[in-house]
């Protein structure tokens, strides 16, 4: 085993069948049966074990932004690994405190704002919540209440599944962090009325991913900025899905005309690498958490930080937002030709759509059968969060098969 080994020489190839009979005997049951084994990618692209190749329209649910096994992106990972992989938070390294600063920069943060490093999405959140914690108010009035929204995902972990908002993932887990509670989803009225100086902080999805790609109303944010400063609440974005170009803006939110208190990042932040991020903007927040109040031990490791910086250098060099913006559009002007496409949502490439009837987990069947990846969050809904480098032929083909998909999804009900 010399330079060239790779995990195929420790783990002999195998069929898609007899990967999902061993998968059942020795992974957790907690995502049910995969639908495929993947074995390679290549942007857009994705092989499974026996050879077939599909269209992956899912980006590893908004993860893979520019595609898979991207060429500089692979080498800045490699080497990085081979120059210096992990270091302990005792230590700091230049990729660390340059993503630092380049974060900063792309969500023109004030100044005295400042990042903490994760791991995931979840881990991102759990960071803003114990920030929120921080915001404590005084003895008399402590601020004891968090708000999200109705429809909310922020995460699986203890604190982020306390803001998320879905029955089904909270009730098994009881008793939650306490103090969250959860309001109709952009109603501004109920948003004022529920912000007072007992709120700790209000947490937003400029775009609800999980929900099915539903968008905040125009001038929620703003409005949602109003009140919690005049309550002296924090107001934190979590952007793990909408963020790193997804919408063709850096961030969802950077046009709403608001500075929040907080932002947290993943999902796309390091290409497919793990990594996740809280920004905390202007030095009143950024001095909520102090040392020894939160860590982590993978943080903000080179390796993690070497990709994300990587993916960024990409995204910024190649004027890939614009890219994401025009492909976008071109996709969702497509979708409103197709009978049985009843509305179409989202920004840039995050793309949630209705269908006439309850067929989506048929449609995702079928994209799989006929070559295309793409998920169902809801029984009617479909969602596309493709690599921010899918191209308008590619999008075109997903066009062209879209109504047998509907049509085969139909049959089979
Ligand atoms: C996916 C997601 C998370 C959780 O991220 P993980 O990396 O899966 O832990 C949190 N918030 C939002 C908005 C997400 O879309």
């Amino acid at each position: 085993m010399g330079a060239e080994a790779t995990a195929t020489t420790i783990v002999p190839s195998s069929s898609g069948t007899d990967w999902l009979a061993r998968y059942s005997s020795s992974l957790l049951g907690v995502f049910g049966a995969p639908q495929r084994v993947l074995v390679r990618g290549s942007g857009c692209l994705v092989w499974d074990a026996d050879g077939k190749e599909y269209l992956d329209l899912l980006g590893g649910i908004a993860v893979n932004a520019l595609g898979h096994a991207h060429p500089f992106v692979t080498s800045v990972i490699s080497s990085q690994l081979a120059t210096l992989g992990h270091v302990s938070n005792f230590f700091t390294s230049p990729t660390q405190i340059a993503l630092a600063e380049k974060l900063l920069e792309l969500s023109n943060a004030p100044a005295g704002s400042r990042v903490f490093f994760a791991n995931s999405g979840t881990e991102a959140v759990e960071a803003a919540f114990k920030l929120a914690r921080r915001n404590t108010g005084t003895a008399q009035k402590p601020r004891t209440r968090i708000i999200a929204l109705e429809g909310a995902f922020h995460g699986r972990t203890m604190g982020a599944l306390a803001l998320t908002a879905k029955e089904a993932y909270r009730a098994p887990f009881a008793p939650l962090p306490g103090g969250v509670v959860h309001i109709p989803f952009g109603d501004v009225g109920a948003l004022r009325d529920a912000v007072d100086d007992t709120t700790a902080a209000v947490f937003l999805e400029p775009i609800q991913g999980e929900a099915g790609v539903r968008p905040l109303p125009a001038g929620y944010l703003k409005a949602a900025r109003e009140a919690t400063s005049a309550a002296g609440a924090l107001l934190i974005l979590d952007e793990v899905q909408t963020g790193i170009g997804r919408t063709g803006k850096w961030l969802a939110s950077e046009d709403a005309g608001i500075v929040p208190d907080a932002v947290t990042l993943a999902k796309g932040l390091g290409g497919g690498f793990p990594i996740g991020a809280l920004l905390t903007f202007g030095p009143d927040t950024s001095s909520l958490l102090t040392a020894g109040q939160h860590g982590t031990t993978f943080g903000g490791n080179p390796v993690a930080t070497a990709a994300a910086l990587a993916t960024l250098h990409v995204l910024e060099n190649q004027e890939v937002l614009n890219h994401v913006r025009h492909v976008g559009a071109h996709l969702r002007t497509g979708l409103t030709t197709v009978d049985g496409v009843t509305e179409i949502r989202g920004e840039g490439l995050l793309i949630g759509f209705d269908l006439d009837a309850d067929v989506a987990p048929g449609v995702v069947t079928a994209g799989l059968e006929a070559g295309f990846i793409v998920n169902s969050p809801g029984p009617r809904i479909i969602r596309l969060a493709p690599p921010l480098i899918l191209t308008t032929d590619q999008a075109d083909r997903f066009l062209a098969a879209l109504p047998a998909l509907l049509q085969t999804a139909k049959d089979a009900q």
